[in-house]
């Protein structure tokens, strides 16, 4: 017998997320692929993540080594749930071959996949082979495009993000994706590079308006500072600061729909933050909320006192753009 080849992915963790107002278990997946096609984005370092050897049958291979891993180590049938990311996009057919969706596929068949794609690689047909492959019945909507909008809006993603799409593209990609039987998933950025505490908690409450009745689901990252980006060089500058915890509750606690967050960082000086004295238990809120949506215990977190809370309301009415962070 020959034996197989196992890679293990970038990462790969079992935990739960929150399924149309129930609780579901769920695997993480990131796979290493030929990376993000476009690799431009301030503030992003996934995309120095990508296997060398970018030929078709080279990533078809190694992306099979690493689900190959992920079926000995986990056992897919105590899953409702795979999230699947690759650095860059999986519909990308320069990143990840077709033949390996194909595969990919069969092996998530009758699971809620969740998988993150840039707008320009949703294509109808692709997505409908993909839907049909992972469709056994058991669930209405089988598949997500998670899409990284970042912002509704269009000067603050060229500026701000130098995402390279504009949200038509996005609207144009939500319809298509629609049109194929899957669902959207939007990520939000909070607080990408040059907008101040007030810019950017402005800039998120109206990307929750602008996408209301036009997604599934809403899912928001405050910006941490990952190494090797343009945004790390800013903040060694003194030139930014991660937003505060307190910004994310309120953000949270007024937020039109439902919307998950998971603070990377939380708490520390490269991830969003306060005091350092608070931070751990709103993080942990934070964490809370995203699975049972209780907006009572945001309103509670957002109610507690701490020294800082009366900096960050300085900082949000005070803060200008040309003399920015205020704080650290
Ligand atoms: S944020 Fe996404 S699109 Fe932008 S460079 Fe990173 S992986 Fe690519
Ligand atoms: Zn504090």
């Amino acid at each position: 017998m020959i034996s197989e080849t196992l890679k293990k992915p970038l990462a790969c963790w079992r935990g739960k997320e929150r399924y149309n107002g129930t609780t579901v278990e769920c695997l993480t997946i990131i796979f290493e692929s030929g990376g993000c096609s476009w690799a431009r984005c301030r503030m992003c370092s996934y995309r120095f993540e990508k296997f060398p050897d970018r030929s078709c049958e080279g990533l078809a291979r190694h992306l099979h080594a690493q689900l190959s891993w992920v079926r000995s180590q986990f056992s897919l049938d105590e899953v409702a749930m795979i999230k699947v990311f690759t650095s860059g996009s999986f519909f990308d057919p320069a990143e990840v071959p077709p033949a390996f969706l194909a595969e990919a596929a069969a092996a998530f068949r009758g699971k809620i996949v969740i998988t993150e794609t840039r707008p320009e690689y949703i294509n109808r047909e692709t997505l409908e082979r993909f839907v049909a492959e992972i469709d056994n019945g058991t669930h209405a909507t089988p598949l997500y495009c998670a899409i990284g909008l970042e912002t509704s809006s269009d000067p603050i993603r060229e500026k701000c993000i130098n995402k390279g799409f504009s949200f038509a593209d996005f609207t144009a990609a939500a319809h298509t994706a629609h049109a194929a039987g899957a669902g959207v998933k939007a990520y939000l950025l909070f607080k990408p590079l040059f907008l101040t505490e007030a810019e950017a908690v402005a800039d998120m409450r109206s990307s929750f308006a602008d996408l209301t009745g036009r997604v599934e689901m809403v899912s928001m990252n405050p910006c941490t500072v990952q190494k090797r980006t343009e945004l790390e060089l800013y903040w060694r500058q003194g030139a930014y600061r991660p937003p505060y915890l307190w910004s994310v509750l309120s953000l949270l606690k007024d937020a039109p729909m439902e919307v998950t967050c998971d603070p990377l960082g939380g708490g520390q000086k490269r991830g969003p933050h306060n005091c350092g004295t608070c931070d751990y238990e709103i993080v942990r809120g934070i964490r809370d909320y995203s699975l049972t949506a209780d907006r009572d215990l945001i309103g509670a977190l957002l109610d507690t006192e701490c020294a800082c809370k009366a900096e960050w309301e300085y900082v949000l009415a005070r803060e200008q753009p040309y003399c920015m962070p205020l704080t650290r």
